[in-house]
């Protein structure tokens, strides 16, 4: 079912009008997708406008954080030990009253719209337009698991037990969404919660976590910690009081986790090398604005990012296709987050190892199309590169480059270009441009991919319309997907009541 609802069709969704100068209307109990904002009314121009003018010198979260910071392996103990000891309460309120107070987060999180999206731009470089629907989508996180906690105390004859305590570890590329997807699925499960949020983006997550207490989620049920650079990682995953992790960030992460402890209860959703495919029937105007859509937005910091375009048969040769991405690409703003010219912001941490060889270096058979160019002196801001004649097998095909930089490659047939979104160890998100239905039925039959896009980009999943999350190395652990039905059921196991036949 899960994967049923991860293939969209090319329908646009209907999107609520929001006026973000009135109050929020209150949270409805049957789910619905929360809308983003409107930039073409005029009242939230200037609701934007006063956002990105604060973004200079804001501080909100700053002081949180370093009042969170632990130090010792004792602080780290009682930390731990006071939250699985506040978890019972916490789980005593049933998935009815926890619900409760997730439907008021997702109320909380949306008055506090304008502050989340000023920390994300000041703190993690995201524009306005990146940035709102990640609020709209923590705001989905909030009311969809509202709605599954309920039904875990709706099954007859089972009893759910969720873990203690859990550990979110979110990366700092979604700085709200995904600490906020990672937590609010435990707290509607019943587990305590331990938040430790990337470091490059522990602002973000600061103001996450005072929304969360302002909704009502007790303090000891939700612990917000900031460990210095890796000291006490360790520590913390081997702690004993900690049973399961929610991890979000690089495969080699996970196995890290893993070394430190190889019993680890873990939900990892991990890296992706994606492609889209264009086939000869496709619709090149779609296909190059959606290309250049999942490959520059966020200036590529995406899991679901695409790093590959695939050209089919005579698409490669096509002059048409070629200038419509060019112009897209080329066409694009790079800037702070605070400019509301900004299309493209800073890549968060200067550009270095990994991606900058990505950004600078060929491989063999490889020409630039459009030689990236640093534009500031510390390595964040890069215009975005486009480099052909990628190889199969090669580095830039394998692997994940996590930056503004798109791959394209050829293949003679469809078949073949499956054969290349195949041969990559990762299956996260997929692409295919085709208007042939034969095509899209074969394409989606045969694709080694979690979330599956057809004629459209292959970024911004939606909850429930497109729960997220891949297969191979993309998923570490449960591999159920977030934002998904079946989420929470990797949060807790089931005990049935003994039988009386
Ligand atoms: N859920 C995000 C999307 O669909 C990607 C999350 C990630 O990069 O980890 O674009």
């Amino acid at each position: 079912l899960d994967s049923l609802a991860a293939v969209d069709s090319s329908v646009p969704a209907p999107r609520r009008q929001q006026d973000r100068t009135r109050a929020p209307e209150p949270g409805p109990e049957e789910f619905a997708n929360t809308p983003d904002t409107d930039p073409s009314l005029p009242a939230n121009r200037g609701w934007g406008r006063d956002i990105l003018s604060r973004v200079p010198g804001s501080d909100l979260g700053r002081e949180l954080v370093s009042a969170s910071r632990v130090v010792t392996e004792e602080q780290l103990d009682e930390l731990l030990n006071g939250a699985v000891a506040a978890q019972e309460n916490w789980a005593a309120l049933g998935g009815t009253g926890r619900a409760e107070i997730l439907h008021r987060a997702g109320d909380i999180l949306e008055a506090r719209r304008a502050q989340l999206l000023e920390v994300m731009a000041a703190e993690a470089g995201k524009t306005l337009d990146q940035g709102d629907p990640e609020v709209s989508e923590a705001i989905d996180f909030a009311r969809y698991y509202a709605e599954r906690a309920r039904e875990l105390d709706a099954v007859d004859g089972a009893r759910f037990h969720p873990a203690r305590l859990t550990l979110v570890t979110p990366p700092w590329n979604f700085p709200v969404a995904i600490p906020a997807g990672s937590t609010l699925a435990a707290l509607a499960a019943g587990s305590s919660v331990i938040l430790k949020p990337a470091g490059p983006a522990a602002r973000c997550g600061a103001v996450l976590a005072e929304a969360l207490w302002e909704a009502g989620v007790p303090r000891d049920v939700l612990r917000f910690v900031q460990l210095g650079e890796s000291e006490l990682g360790r520590e913390l995953i081997s702690h004993p009081a900690v049973d399961r992790v929610i991890l979000t960030g690089a495969y080699e992460t996970a196995e890290l986790f893993r070394s430190f402890r190889p019993d680890l209860e873990l939900l990892a959703e991990t890296s992706g090398k994606n492609a889209i495919v264009v086939t000869p029937s496709a619709d090149f105007d779609l296909a190059a604005r959606d290309v250049a859509a999942s490959a520059f937005g966020h200036a590529g910091q995406k899991c679901s990012a695409a790093s590959l375009v695939i050209l089919v048969g005579s698409v490669a040769e096509s002059r048409r296709f070629h200038h419509q991405l060019l112009d897209a690409v080329q066409s694009l703003v790079v800037g702070q987050p605070e400019d509301p010219r900004t299309q493209m912001g800073p890549v968060i941490e200067p550009a270095a190892g990994k991606l900058l060889r990505g950004l600078t270096e060929l491989g063999a058979g490889e020409t630039w199309v459009l030689q990236p160019q640093k534009l500031d002196a510390e390595g964040r801001l890069w215009s975005p590169g486009i480099r052909a004649g990628v190889q199969p097998g090669s580095e830039f095909h394998l692997t994940e480059y996590f930056g503004p930089v798109l791959g394209v490659m050829r293949a003679d047939t469809l078949q073949d270009a499956v054969r290349l979104q195949n041969q990559v160890d990762y299956g996260l998100t997929a692409g295919l441009h085709s208007l042939d239905p034969e095509e899209i039925h074969w394409w989606t039959g045969a694709v080694e991919a979690g979330n599956l896009y057809v004629n459209r980009g292959i970024t911004g999943a939606i909850v429930r319309r497109q729960p997220f999350g891949g297969w191979k190395k993309s998923s570490v652990g449960a591999g159920t997907k977030a934002g998904g039905p079946n989420y929470l059921l990797g949060l807790g196991s089931w005990s049935t009541a003994p039988s009386t036949a």
